[in-house]
């Protein structure tokens, strides 16, 4: 079962997704499993972090542009190496432990789609797979 979603994004952010996560696994059905949230784009990534204090988030955009600032040496004809940088760094994809029919979490984990070269329109899918 595979399921995608549409994102409007600001120029750069994390932006919640952990509500259509657990709505995914829910009208899944699946009882237990694995879930795996994927990002299909190159400036952009998905990832696990605070999700209750907003102001973890923004430290993270903050501590992502100073570690990778623009570089006048970057050769990239787009001009946007360093959103591609963060997205691997951050990674395209996080996977999910499925018990009980919910996704296993810490008490402060969110899931996030991180937007590194906005705004743009973006997807990403959520794929389950019961058992
Ligand atoms: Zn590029």
């Amino acid at each position: 079962m595979i399921y995608e979603y549409k994102i409007q994004t600001g120029k750069r952010g994390f932006y919640s997704i952990t509500e259509e996560v657990k709505e995914a696994v829910a009208q899944s059905g699946a009882r237990e499993g694995i879930c795996v949230v994927f990002c299909p784009h190159t400036t952009a990534a998905i990832t696990i972090n605070e999700n209750c204090d907003p102001d973890v988030v923004h430290d993270l955009t903050v501590a992502s542009d100073t570690s990778f600032p623009d570089k006048r040496d970057f050769r990239h004809m787009e001009g946007n190496s360093a959103a591609h940088m963060k997205s691997s760094v951050f990674g395209a994809s996080e996977v999910f432990i499925i018990e009980n029919g919910k996704l296993v979490f810490g008490t402060w984990q969110g899931i996030y789609f991180a937007e590194f070269d906005g705004p743009r329109t973006r997807h990403y899918y959520v794929k389950i797979i019961a058992g």
